[in-house]
């Protein structure tokens, strides 16, 4: 008898899942299984255009007649239990049980929580879901002073679109510049530059020691200069932990992340992982990683279901990301952890360059500020495993494209 495929998480990953599994012709059972009450929805606009509007509605990723005309089985609502191995099937709270042939574990990541005296006030606020997201609108109507923890990109959208409405907005980052795990320093300092010009105070290399209230609501952030930022709102963007304990009680390798192949199977074949709870060798780095994107939960999600439809396969799509931090549009496509060298085209002044990165020869990323047709230019290059020489980039867009047309001619001859 055919149990079919769980999916567990009802994410950008998990419905994608679902998804690719009919568009790939499974004809079994497809369940996915979601703790959350609402429709699957779109993550990214939360902390952009969500949290200043206060009549948005959350964006569906699918309307509910797709699940029905799908035969997708939406357990919204629900929360596994425990995944049991041996009988391959999965306990949900309440007692209900699902069996399985493969299951797929797509449970994403949690902030990550902050320790410290206290982070339990009412008004400290981190975001992941839209119940998050409505905590934040509702609050942020009502306050003078928001401290935000964490200068990453969660921490900088939530910064410019919140300062937009008013308060005093103040971003409080460890590091000794924004977006460190993320872009390079000229990148940084740009941003640093223009959150500054939208009267958001930064500070860098500097954190905060403890949370003052009064009557159990946040009054005060005091910073580790021994400064007491005033906050009627604190909100915690330190980064993100993988939604791992399922998998770890089921005895699954871990790694940062539930570890997977390159057919995104874990250490138990019958069960894959997908989105940001996975980790996995990219064959474009040749290193570990477990990304946070849209883009490398949906595109995992195309390769699951076809591992299960039994293709072969080897997930090496060209990671690329985005996000809108007041009037940037910041693009990344490729990974920079390795640059050795970058070349600057475009103009700083006027909001609108990109940084093309290199590990010697190799082009292995560019990031790019409000310079969209250098991030799709740059998407094809990588996944062409083209690299244009410094002077052809610094040439401009004819010249990149005809150089990898002339590329791509030779690699097909
Ligand atoms: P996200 O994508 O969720 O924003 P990132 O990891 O990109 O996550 O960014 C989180 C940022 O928070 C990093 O720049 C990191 O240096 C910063 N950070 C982490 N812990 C603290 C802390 N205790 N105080 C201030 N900043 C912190």
């Amino acid at each position: 008898m055919k149990n079919g495929v769980v999916i567990i998480g009802a994410g950008h990953a998990g419905v994608q899942a679902a998804a690719s599994l009919r568009e790939e012709g499974y004809d079994g059972p497809v369940t996915l299984v979601g703790d959350e009450n609402e429709l699957p929805y779109h993550k990214p606009p939360l902390s952009k255009t969500f949290i200043k509007d206060p009549a948005a509605q959350p964006q569906m990723l699918r309307a509910e007649i797709f699940y029905t005309n799908n035969h997708i089985d939406l357990r919204l609502g629900a929360s596994v239990e425990r995944i049991d191995l041996s009988a391959r099937r999965l306990e949900l709270a309440g007692g209900a049980t699902l069996p399985f042939d493969a299951a797929i574990l797509a449970t994403g990541s949690r902030p990550r929580e902050l320790k410290l005296a206290g982070a339990e006030l009412a008004g400290v606020l981190s975001l992941r879901s839209v119940a998050d997201a409505r905590a934040i609108r509702e609050l942020s109507g009502a306050i003078e002073d928001v401290v935000i923890l964490g200068g990453g990109f969660i921490g900088l959208e939530i910064a410019a679109t919140l300062r937009l409405g008013g308060p005093n907005v103040t971003v409080v980052e460890a590091q000794d510049r924004l977006l460190g795990r993320a872009v390079a320093p000229a990148i940084s300092a740009h941003v640093r530059q223009r959150l500054e010009a939208m009267g958001i105070r930064v500070l860098t290399q500097t954190t905060i020691e403890r949370l003052e209230g009064v009557n159990g609501h946040v009054s005060a952030a005091l910073n580790s200069h021994g400064e007491r930022l005033p906050a009627q709102m604190v909100i915690v963007g330190i980064g993100v932990v993988p939604n791992v304990e399922l998998a770890q009680a089921a005895g699954l390798t871990l790694s940062n992340g539930v570890r997977v192949d390159g057919q995104l199977r874990s250490s138990q074949p019958e069960i894959l992982a997908i989105g940001d709870v996975a980790n996995y060798r990219h064959l474009f780095s040749g290193t570990d990683v477990r990304l946070e994107s849209v883009q490398n939960a949906t595109d995992h999600a195309r390769l699951a279901a076809r591992t299960i439809m039994g293709h072969d396969g080897h997930y090496d799509s060209v990671p690329w990301f985005w996000s809108d931090i007041g009037d940037m549009k910041l693009q990344m496509v490729g990974l920079a952890g390795a640059s050795d060298s970058t070349v600057v085209v475009g103009d700083v002044a006027d909001n609108k360059f990109s940084v093309y990165h290199y590990f010697g020869t190799r082009l292995i990323a560019i990031e790019s500020v409000n310079r969209p047709a250098d991030h799709m230019l740059g998407r094809k290059m990588l996944g062409a495993g083209f690299s244009p020489r410094a002077e052809t980039v610094a040439a401009g867009a004819d010249a990149l494209k005809a150089a990898l047309a002339e590329a791509q001619k030779e690699a097909a001859a």
